[in-house]
């Protein structure tokens, strides 16, 4: 049996202040990419995966529309580059009291334990956790459902869907991908399976075929999109009929079973596979951290970004709640506003560490562009609220782009970064060439 041991020990007076965020996804390693190499401060830098992941992109890896194993970037390696270190562990709690970070033990694939279960103490604690797509107690969800909530998700979801569409393929029968969710997520990769279909054409991708896969999108929502606004949900639903995908609004799902789901009204729809992609709630184990939890599993923190419960532990990202001052609402789980965080945070912890006070979080929102691989981009951008401006083609494309392209300048630096994005937009494995296997 292994036991726990400290890999660090508390700072000692003269020692930097020590950092430790867990969680390195888009908030997380952007903030420790952005900390890292400070004089002042030790960074260190928790994640349960060996290498990250840009979580945006998860729909495009499960479609096989782009490969993850170029995306994927080894923490180890972006440790030497930007300066801090590196501990892989599943974060199991938090001693609030020692000020120290418990990590589950590391296995291999077989099980063998690598590495015994750790503690990391720290004087500064920061939570990026992120979120995870709830079952909302539905009836056979876990079991036949998947939800794309890692790369591992996105992986069984692609061999999945490549093992219906070989077999669409041999019987003329339409493979049939229900989605349960018409968010972001839902609509983008719905639209990415349409094109990732051409792939299974015979002789190729040109000309017009005989579809091979039907594709249903269910909302609860009287309206597609829950929360955009009416200009940008036509535009949407205008490029998803032009994609022959189903658009139904107002199901309420009560069950997931093997080859269908339904409905409480009695209605099914036939399903080869089923996508769940319906909401968000904090990362499971966020619960054991001793911060409390709002009605959506995430920790409530004040304008600064502090848990409401120890002023020692900050927290953002998809496993924040936070409220702008005037607002019911707690902020939106986005990439945008977790790099827009991570970017605050990079500023302020550095003050905080010596004490003095620090202005409040400002949430800038930039607007939200909906990326329908050959249906082209739409979306609306915002300039501080009454001129926001809807756009689409070129121009929503590349704002689509500016995201990642942000996100890989703050990891990789400008230099790496740039050469990343030009080897990105070279890459063979984008477009329709459906990637099978692996990761
Ligand atoms: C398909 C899809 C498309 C999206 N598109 C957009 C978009 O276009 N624009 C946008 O702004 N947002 C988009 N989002 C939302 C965006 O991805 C998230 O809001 C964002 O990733 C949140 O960042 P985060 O750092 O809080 O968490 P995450 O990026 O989820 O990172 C959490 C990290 O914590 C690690 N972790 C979790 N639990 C543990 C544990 N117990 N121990 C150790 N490590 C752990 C994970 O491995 C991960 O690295 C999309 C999301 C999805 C799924």
């Amino acid at each position: 049996m292994s036991t726990s041991h400290a890999v660090a020990t508390p700072s000692q007076p003269g020692d930097r202040p020590r950092v430790v965020i867990l969680g390195g996804g888009s908030g997380g390693l952007e903030l420790a990419a952005q900390l890292g190499g400070r004089g002042d401060l030790e960074i260190v830098l928790v994640d349960r995966e060996p290498t990250h992941l840009w979580k945006p992109r998860l729909h495009e890896f499960a479609a096989g529309t782009i490969s993850s194993s170029l995306a994927e970037l080894s923490f180890y390696l972006l440790a030497s580059l930007r300066s801090f270190r590196f501990e892989q562990g599943s974060v199991t709690g938090l001693d609030l009291a020692a000020r120290r970070v418990r990590l589950d033990a590391i296995r291999d694939r077989d099980g063998r334990v690598v590495a015994p279960p750790r503690e990391i103490a720290y004087d500064w604690c920061v939570v990026a956790l992120g979120g995870v797509v709830p079952d909302a107690g539905t009836p056979g969800v876990a079991e036949h459902a998947i939800r794309l909530d890692t790369k591992d998700d996105a992986d069984r979801f692609r061999a999945r869907f490549a093992a219906a569409m070989i077999a669409a393929r041999e019987t003329r029968r339409p493979a049939e991908v229900v989605i349960v969710g018409s968010g972001a997520t839902g609509t983008e990769l719905a639209a990415h399976l349409r094109r990732s279909e051409r792939a299974f054409f015979d002789g190729g991708e040109n000309g017009r075929q005989p579809r091979l896969l039907g594709i249903t999108l269910l909302e609860g929502a009287p309206e597609i999109m829950p929360g955009v606004d009416a200009d940008l949900r036509a535009k949407l639903l205008e490029r998803l009929a032009a994609l022959e995908i189903d658009t139904i609004t107002s199901v309420e799902v009560s069950q997931v079973a093997p080859g269908e789901v339904s409905d409480a009204r009695g209605k099914s729809w036939p399903a080869d596979l089923v996508v769940w992609a319906a909401g968000l709630v904090g990362a499971p184990s966020l619960a054991d951290l001793g911060l409390g939890t709002d009605e959506k599993g995430r920790i409530p923190v004040d304008t600064t970004l502090r848990s409401q419960a120890d002023e020692r532990v900050f927290v953002f990202g998809d496993a924040a709640s936070l409220k702008a001052p005037g607002s019911e609402r707690p902020l939106p789980p986005t990439a945008q506003a977790a790099s827009q965080q991570a970017s605050y945070l990079a500023e302020t912890l550095p003050i905080v560490a010596k004490g003095d006070p620090v202005e409040p979080f400002r949430y800038d929102d930039k607007g939200r562009i909906v990326s329908l691989a050959a249906a082209g981009t739409v979306g609306r951008i915002g300039f501080g609220g009454h001129d926001d401006l809807l756009i689409h083609g070129q121009f929503a494309t590349a704002a689509y782009h500016a995201l990642q392209r942000q996100h890989q300048w703050r990891v990789l630096g400008l230099l790496r970064g740039s050469v990343a994005i030009a080897a990105d937009m070279i890459s063979p494995a984008k477009g329709p060439a459906l990637k099978l296997h692996g990761g």
